[in-house]
């Protein structure tokens, strides 16, 4: 039996796993991501690593894939658009190959994501996939006929710092860390959901809190809840509208919102190119991710 590993760099959580040649996980772990402080996350990853290397007899595993919330520079190892900031500009390829005495391969979460669930999860079968993680930060990723596509600077898919559309006017003008302003990622992130909460009521609740609140009939929760699902059919209209995905699977904390997948299909239609006498419905899938947060980890195991 020949194995694989890979590791999948969150904003919170770092995970460690071990995959069969079928794709099942042998072994995985989960350990507090250090977010704010670059030699943590080297330790954190090499603990990780040795742990999962000492809990079978897998091999030498000389290779390893590892998933991150940015991308490679065209240098090949330099961090660059990392939502966990304290990464950009670090030499994470070189430094992890140095520590961990393997070759590292390094891949943009979402495309992990999307690379695992197009491959046997629920983008399987379908022949265009658009991934998308929403989370700590918002990243996406393309699939076609089942393999992902990086991209000539390696951002394939980076559909989160785009500015966010159909604003109404005037624009809100909120900073992002990447240096422009209103992107996808300040409107459908976590911490826009519960800064959005904060706003209407004074209160700091998480994404779960907020869904919880609203299930209660708290109407502030539910406006919130409401304006998520139309401010993803707007965000997503324009993925349909350039790639015209057969399926798009979510990932990430709010992919856990049920409604997501009955109101945002059921808004898209009004924002997608759809100028006909006789307006077809939209038939682009919205589905929530197979393998959850195994997703990530699966799919850097499988680019090595
Ligand atoms: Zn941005």
């Amino acid at each position: 039996m020949s194995y694989k590993i890979g590791i999948d760099l969150g904003g919170t959580k770092t995970s460690v796993a071990v995959i069969d040649a079928s794709g099942q996980i042998v072994f995985s772990q989960r350990a507090s991501t250090p977010s704010h402080n670059y030699a943590e996350i080297l330790r954190t990853i090499g603990s990780l690593v040795e742990t999962a290397m000492a809990a079978g007899d897998f091999g030498r595993l000389d290779k390893i894939g590892v998933g991150i919330p940015g991308a490679l520079e065209s240098d090949g190892t330099t961090v660059k658009n990392a939502n966990t900031q304290i990464l950009i500009g670090k030499s994470l390829k070189t430094d992890l190959e140095d520590q961990l005495g393997k070759q590292v391969h390094i891949a943009n979460d979402a495309t992990c994501f999307v690379a695992s669930e197009a491959a046997d999860g629920a983008g399987k079968g379908f022949a265009s996939v658009f991934g998308v993680i929403m989370g700590t930060g918002v990243g996406g990723g393309i699939a076609v006929n089942g393999s992902p596509i990086m991209g000539e600077n390696r951002i394939a898919g980076e559909w989160g710092h785009n500015p966010f559309p159909f604003y109404g006017a005037p624009p809100l003008e909120r900073d992002c860390y990447c240096g422009k302003k209103d992107c996808i990622e300040l409107v459908l992130s976590g911490p826009a959901i519960s800064r959005d909460y904060l706003e209407l009521t004074g209160k700091s609740l998480t994404v779960d809190a907020i869904v919880t609140q609203a299930e209660a009939g708290d109407l502030a929760a539910e406006r919130v809840l409401s304006q998520l699902s139309t401010n993803l059919a707007k965000g997503l209209s324009t993925v349909i509208n350039l790639l015209d995905p057969a399926v798009i699977v979510l990932g990430g904390g709010l992919s856990n919102i049920d409604r997501l997948y009955a109101e945002v299909p059921d808004r898209w239609g009004q924002y997608v190119f759809n100028a006909s006498a006789k307006p077809a419905a939209i038939t682009t899938k919205l589905v929530r991710n197979r393998w959850g947060d195994d997703s990530g980890v699966r799919g850097a195991a499988w680019l090595t």
